[in-house]
């Protein structure tokens, strides 16, 4: 039953080392992905060989093999607490000059070494002998001076990393405390382990400490693999990336969202923190309500999207860049968000000044002129026809001269109006002139050109305006042209028309005439 317990404590040990060594190796591999990871490998490795030589010494018979096991421990246990107390520096971003870095060694170099001489000067240990009364050989020690600077070097390093981390957990937005939780867990268990060691109070004055890391390194594959723990971002920069502006989402090299800022939680309401460690595609159609851009997930990505929060359409430039490592290598990406509602509203006025009319919120001129150049030559190219219509209000100047200039502004909306409720959906419509409108026809022969004109004409008959009480009959003249040959240029075609339409005003006024090519 006895010699279970220790056959059981050998074999968690055992584990222990292996999902230690398993821990080094996955850094190793990854240690481009993860920065700081020189520093776990050593973290790890020395572990591994504590545990592993623990084992062996459990499993020995004589005072001297205990003894040769013993040494090799210390060559891990010695060195574990500087290393993991400059991993926790490093996590919260505090750098530590290489010097400093060198002293913390001092202490461990000198505990091997003298671990490693005992016999000639037992200041290590006074004495080690067998205990009596256990179930397999297990020694049992007499401490030595050496052996409490050690354990208080431990000690203290062990408690500088809680003490640490412990400070950074307020400082630190949600997403990160997962990470923090483990890494503070994993220097704590260790301490409350060889704590209970020292007190006396472990089965045969048996170590607790290795079978402790098992569960430690347990939890530190898992940070790792889920990718929450030593990835980019330390946190000293924290509270420049949390003050910023603009909204920054940090990926890792897989796409995966490590990190965010308080401004992008606020153009994103839902990027919470479970969002952490999940890949960015995924979540950003849930995000905005569209997938990610195309080349999304390249450099230099920059694109204007435009989503809703609480409930008002805002819109984002999304910029991307990579993040390169010293060596130049990819190790993960920034996407930077920008509100840009203000500059778009403007730059949306100033396209509507430079391509409308004002008053009739018809294309100008110029931007009629720019389509229509468009609208012909793939016209042309297809062999399709098209038409072109102008006209102008009849005798606009009595209008103006009898109601005055607001009523002949009306009359020019009132014209507007009626037109555009018959018009085809892909016609081009713009304010050619003061009171003369110009019309593109996609597909309309001559023929339909003169038809539909009609119609607008008769329309504008049939339905005078009324204002100021008074009924005032507004009537236009137009003129029709169609596209005949590959050799029709806009500007002949929209002189063809002006001059049909000058032939309706000589004719009469109020009617259609299309432009014969040998008038
Ligand atoms: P016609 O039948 O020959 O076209 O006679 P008309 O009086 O309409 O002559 P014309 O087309 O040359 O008249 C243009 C006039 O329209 C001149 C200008 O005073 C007036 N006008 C131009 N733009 C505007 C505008 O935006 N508002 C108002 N109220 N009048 C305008
Ligand atoms: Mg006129
Ligand atoms: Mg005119």
């Amino acid at each position: 039953m006895e010699t279970n317990i220790i056959t059981m404590f050998i074999t968690l040990v055992a584990t222990s080392g292996v999902f230690t060594l398993f821990l080094c190796l996955y850094a190793y591999v990854k240690r481009k992905e993860i920065p700081g990871a020189r520093t776990f490998i050593w973290y790890t490795a020395s572990m591994a060989i504590y545990i592993f030589a623990v084992a062996f010494e459990w499993t020995s018979d004589t005072v001297e093999e205990i003894m040769r096991w013993t040494v090799l421990e210390y060559l891990g246990i010695a060195f574990a607490p500087p290393l993991g107390l400059l991993l926790v520096l490093q996590y919260i971003g505090k750098s530590v000059p290489r010097k400093v870095a060198a002293l913390m060694f001092v202490v461990p170099a000198v505990t091997f070494l003298s671990v490693a001489t005992n016999e000639w000067h037992h200041l290590f240990y006074k004495s080690i002998f067998l205990r009596e009364n256990t179930p397999s050989p297990l020694a049992d020690v007499e401490i030595g001076e050496m052996y409490i600077v050690h354990g208080a070097y431990t000690f203290g390093c062990m408690l500088a990393s809680v003490v640490l981390l412990v400070r950074q957990w307020f400082r630190t937005n949600r997403a990160f405390r997962l990470q923090l939780a483990t890494l503070t867990i994993g220097q704590f268990l260790p301490m409350v382990g060889a704590f209970l060691y020292l007190m006396g109070v472990t089965p045969y004055g048996m170590d607790p400490v290795p079978m402790v890391l098992c569960l430690t390194s347990g939890m530190y594959i898992w940070a790792m693999v889920s990718s929450r723990v030593l990835t980019i971002v330390p946190i000293a920069k924290e509270r420049l990336f949390e003050s910023l502006r603009e909204g920054v989402i940090v990926l890792d090299a897989t796409e995966r969202i490590v990190d965010f800022n308080a401004a992008v939680a606020r153009m994103m309401p839902g990027l919470t923190a479970s969002s952490v460690g999940t890949f960015l595609r995924d979540e950003w159609p849930r995000l905005t309500g569209s997938p990610l851009p195309v080349g999304g997930t390249g450099d230099g990505m920059q694109e204007v999207m435009v989503w809703t929060v609480k409930g008002e359409d805002v819109s984002y430039q999304v910029r991307s860049s990579l993040v390169r490592d010293r060596t130049g290598e990819t190790i993960g990406r920034l996407l930077m968000l920008i509100d840009v509602t203000e500059q778009k509203r403007l730059q949306d006025k100033l396209t509507q000044m430079a391509y409308f009319d004002g008053l009739t919120k018809l294309l100008n001129r110029a931007r009629f002129v720019q389509r229509s150049r468009e609208l012909l030559s793939s016209a042309q190219r297809f062999g399709l026809p098209v038409s072109f219509v102008l006209f102008d209000i009849d005798s606009f100047k009595r209008i103006n001269d009898t109601y005055g200039h607001d009523v002949g502004d009306q009359a020019i909306v009132h014209v507007v109006s009626i037109a555009k409720r018959l018009l085809p959906p892909d016609a081009l419509f713009a304010r050619y002139g003061g009171e003369e409108f110009a019309l593109a026809l996609p597909s309309a022969t001559g023929l339909e050109a003169v038809e539909l004109a009609e119609r607008v004409r008769a329309a504008f008959e049939a339905e005078p305006l009324r204002a100021g009480g008074e009924t005032i009959l507004v009537t236009s003249s137009f003129g029709a042209a169609e596209a005949r040959g590959s050799d029709d240029t806009l500007e002949s075609l929209l002189r063809d028309a002006d001059a049909a339409l000058y032939a309706a005003k000589r004719a009469g006024r109020n009617r259609v005439r299309a432009f014969e090519p040998t008038t």
